[in-house]
């Protein structure tokens, strides 16, 4: 038996990166997959082949309670429960200090940590108040955060993401307070350096390739896949016993 059978993987960003490697590890443990982002899901859902996967095209860039509420009310709908939850959507804007404009802190703080907390808000929601009752014993609902290594560190020119991720790693805690007990395990991932589009920018500047590469101990860039075998972790029954953690997934970066 596969492993996921029988749940429910929701995935915000699933169109590309990180958030389509961890559909397709969900879907080959045998997951019933909802993928969520702007663009086309059609690669996603042709990697997820042998696996149910539900598209939902939905912009979480408002950072709203609604959008997250009714985002959540749709999968129910359509899918029938929600087992694992796993806010992985996320931007980047780069530019000085001095210069950052409101525009651009508004659109990451709404999009990596507003939208974030509310879907977990709905998600839990629903658990307490419906799907706990209805699951079999001893289940429980698993939320992975994706965070950042610039949860822990400043990064260079990218001030709201590096306050959206420390605002990630705080709320993964804070909830976890909350809902432990509950039968809910929130925990979250730190990636390092991964080789996606979000990090385009830094690979094409040969001086910060180099600069990056030379502090991994692993000496290579991660792969969206790196990600998602933690994540399939956190969202299985072998962590029951783990909640606000934020795990740090970096080839040996923040040792250093
Ligand atoms: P990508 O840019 O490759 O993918 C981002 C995903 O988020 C896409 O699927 C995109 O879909 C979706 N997305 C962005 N904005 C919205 C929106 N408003 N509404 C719905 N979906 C949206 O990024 P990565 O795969 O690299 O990053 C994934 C996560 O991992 C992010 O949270 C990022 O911060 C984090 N991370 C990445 C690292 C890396 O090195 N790559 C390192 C540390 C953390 P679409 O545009 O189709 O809507």
């Amino acid at each position: 038996m596969k492993r996921f059978e029988n749940k429910v993987v929701v995935v915000t960003g699933a169109s590309r990166g990180i958030g389509q490697a961890i559909c397709v590890a969900f879907a080959l443990q045998g997951a019933k997959v909802v993928g969520v982002a702007r663009s086309g899901l059609n690669e996603t859902s042709a990697k997820c082949d042998g696996s149910e996967f539900i598209p939902m095209h939905t912009d979480l860039g408002a950072g709203t309670q609604k959008v997250a509420a009714d985002l959540i009310a749709e999968v129910v709908k359509q899918a029938g429960q929600i087992d694992v939850l796993v806010n992985n959507a996320g931007i980047i804007r780069r530019a000085p200090a001095v210069d950052f404009s409101e525009k651009d802190w508004d659109e990451v703080l709404r999009t990596n940590l507003s939208t974030p907390f509310f879907l977990c808000q709905a998600s839990a929601k629903w658990w307490i108040t419906q799907g706990r009752d209805k699951s079999a014993p001893g289940s429980r609902l698993k939320i992975v955060n994706i965070a950042s290594l610039l949860s822990f560190q400043g990064g260079i020119t990218v001030p709201a993401y590096a306050a959206s991720k420390h605002g990630i790693a705080g709320i993964t805690k804070s909830l976890s307070n909350e809902w432990a007990k509950e039968r809910i395990n929130i925990n979250a991932i730190a990636p390092g350096y991964i080789a996606t589009e979000n990090t385009r920018a830094l690979r094409e500047d040969a001086k910060r390739n180099q600069a990056i590469l030379d502090r991994i101990p692993e000496n290579r860039w991660g792969n969206p896949e790196d990600i998602a075998g933690g994540c399939v972790f956190l969202a299985s029954a072998d962590s029951d016993y783990l909640n606000g953690a934020v795990i740090n997934i970096d080839g040996g970066w923040l040792g250093r």
